[in-house]
């Protein structure tokens, strides 16, 4: 089937324009949004393909410099949302050297056919191949909508790639935006598609993004940033499961800072909290990647630390013990001592052990603990674990 090219561009045009409106209408409630910068692009995008529905009608600096040049601009719009979404400095200077150079190159090129061609295919792969690169490489955050985005680039250098074998081929007056034959059509259908894959693709990387972000704060402490009570029971009911199913060692601390109220009463509420944040801070820096930290509640936390026998257990809780001895918490310009008490859980979790029962017996050895005096470890004794 072959459509009419001038056709086909309006139509993509009226495309681009009804995306972008309606990201820009969404986008305008949230300037921080990327919706905003994309629907910019598509906007762009559709200016671009107006001017070459002009080709034959309007003057080559319109129709082919401007289009092009537009073009170039919607890519660098949609890579500067691609940053964005992902919260990384945008890179705006190397993102947006190509329009004007496109503009400058292609006003140098004007009256020649395949050299104008060739520098406008080239410059436009260039930048998608940017783009297809900046999605895939791993960033501190990467959602599966990226793939979407890049399909996207990956599709538009098919049909940039399908303008440059025409070239090759000496065919070049079968790619011109007046002439319709096979080719043109699936090449502007290409268009077509990745004004649609751009889009989508960069709507849903920030709706992926909100979530993973809804879904952080939903389970990290507001305080300390740790995981918080849910977030950290949850993370034990798949320890337990994971360590009954390997029939692996687990140890579980609940520890609770000592006389921590009087930290409030002598210094401040104030200064209770920033130790609070200052001593997670600190064990952080000792636990493995594999270890759980959450706060239980006020000053006491529970500890979970896969694959620890009672040795290993007792060693990280001296560590954690000399972490803060060696860096003491500060407020102030004063130095305030911390002790902690700890009731520790260690073994293989057998049929009957649930997290209630473990946590009831980590909390009964942490009374024990503060009863022996405080700043002390009490363990589950062997006889007392299931
Ligand atoms: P113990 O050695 O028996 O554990 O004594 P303690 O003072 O640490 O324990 P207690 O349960 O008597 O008091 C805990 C205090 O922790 C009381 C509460 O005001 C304070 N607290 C709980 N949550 C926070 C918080 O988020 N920030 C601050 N600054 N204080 C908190
Ligand atoms: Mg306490
Ligand atoms: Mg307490």
């Amino acid at each position: 089937m072959i459509a009419h090219t001038p056709t086909l561009f309006g139509a993509v045009a009226l495309v681009a324009t009804i995306l972008a409106f309606c990201l820009l209408l969404v986008g305008r409630f949230n300037r921080r949004d990327t919706l905003l910068l994309t629907g910019v692009g598509l906007l762009v995008h559709a200016l671009a393909y107006v001017c070459y529905t002009l080709y034959g009608h309007a003057p080559l600096l319109v129709s082919y410099a401007l289009g092009n040049s537009l073009l170039s601009l919607a890519v660098a719009f949609y890579s500067a949302s691609l940053f964005r979404v992902r919260e990384q400095p945008v890179p705006w200077r190397r993102i947006f050297m190509f329009p004007p150079l496109m503009l400058v190159g292609l006003m140098a090129l004007l009256d020649t056919v395949e050299p104008r061609m060739l520098m406008a295919s080239l410059g436009l792969m260039g930048q998608c191949g940017l783009l297809l690169y900046w999605a895939q490489r791993k960033g501190q955050w990467q959602g599966r909508a990226h793939l979407l985005l890049s399909i996207g680039a990956a599709i538009s250098l098919i049909g940039l790639g399908m303008r440059v074998i025409a070239i090759a081929n000496g065919t070049a007056g079968e790619m011109r935006y007046d002439t319709s034959n096979l080719k043109q059509t699936v090449s502007v259908a290409i268009g077509t598609v990745t004004v649609m894959m751009f889009s989508i693709g960069l709507v849903l990387m920030a709706k992926e993004r909100t979530e993973a972000r809804l879904q952080q704060l939903a389970l990290s402490d507001g305080l300390t940033g740790t995981l918080n009570r849910r977030a950290i029971l949850e993370r034990f009911e798949q320890r337990v499961q994971q360590h009954q199913r390997g029939a692996r060692p687990l140890a579980v601390a609940m520890i609770d800072i000592d006389h921590f109220k009087r930290i409030n009463d002598v210094h401040g509420h104030q200064a209770g909290d920033e130790v609070l944040c200052q001593c997670v801070r600190t064990w952080q820096q000792r636990l493995r990647t594999g270890d759980s930290l959450g706060r239980w509640g006020g000053e006491e936390f529970l500890l979970l630390l896969p694959d620890t026998d009672r040795a290993g257990a007792l060693r990280l809780v001296s560590e954690l013990r000399q972490g803060l001895a060696s860096q003491p918490a500060r407020f102030a310009g004063k130095s305030i001592d911390l002790r902690f008490s700890v009731g520790l859980w260690c073994g293989v979790p057998g049929e009957d052990d649930t997290t209630a029962s473990l946590l009831a017996q980590a909390d009964a050895a942490l009374y024990q603990a503060k009863a022996s005096g405080r700043d002390a470890v009490h363990l589950v004794a062997l006889d007392e674990v299931g």
